[in-house]
């Protein structure tokens, strides 16, 4: 069935039942690989944060949780945008951090994410993605942990927005052009 977010058409592309599954595998890796470990997961604001709260409830090893904002903001020089992360301190010293992301698409965000949360020299960084737009990838990119491999299409629901709306939605849709 499609539905309308502001002025653009959307069907559904993964529905409920599926999410459910992929985030329950993913919380299953994250339970053995980090077994005797208590991780970090750091969710990057806004779009991971439904991603992150249903992967938390997952999670039978002791972790915590923390919540990281991108500002971007044009650069006075060539080189572009700068995107600054807010939240970040020194708590992420010495910690398994899992980073919580809800969608990989060119690479260039989460790339500039590791490497400011690795200013603050954690034990270790991984990666979780709820998708992975993999053939928008301009920049190699780690991901240890990915919900789906999706085609090069415009998403939003489960916490991903169109112009701020559509968060709400507790499936993913895919623009219809
Ligand atoms: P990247 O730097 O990998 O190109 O961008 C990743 C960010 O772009 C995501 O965190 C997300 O905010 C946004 N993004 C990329 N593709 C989509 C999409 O299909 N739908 C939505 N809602 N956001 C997207
Ligand atoms: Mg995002």
């Amino acid at each position: 069935m499609s539905i309308t977010v502001k002025d653009k058409t959307f069907d559904v592309f993964i529905n409920q039942k599926e999410l459910a599954e992929a985030v329950n595998r993913i919380g299953k890796e994250i339970n053995e690989d980090y077994a005797k470990k208590n991780p970090l997961l750091v969710v990057i604001l806004n779009g991971a944060f439904m991603f992150a709260s249903d992967l938390m409830k997952t999670l039978t090893i002791n972790c915590a949780i923390t919540f990281l904002k991108l500002s971007s903001y044009a650069g006075t020089q060539s080189t572009g945008k700068i995107r600054k992360l807010i939240g970040l301190n020194e708590n992420i010293q010495d910690k398994d951090v899992i980073i919580i992301e809800d969608i990989i698409d060119t690479g260039f965000t989460i790339n500039d994410t590791i490497e400011s949360i690795q200013q603050y020299k954690p034990s270790s960084v991984r990666v979780a993605s709820l998708l992975f737009k993999k053939e928008a990838l301009q920049k190699p990119a780690q991901i240890d942990y990915v919900g789906f491999t999706i085609p090069n299409d415009f998403v939003v629901g489960y916490g991903l927005d169109y112009d701020g709306l559509g968060r709400n939605l507790p499936a993913i849709y895919k623009l219809i052009n």
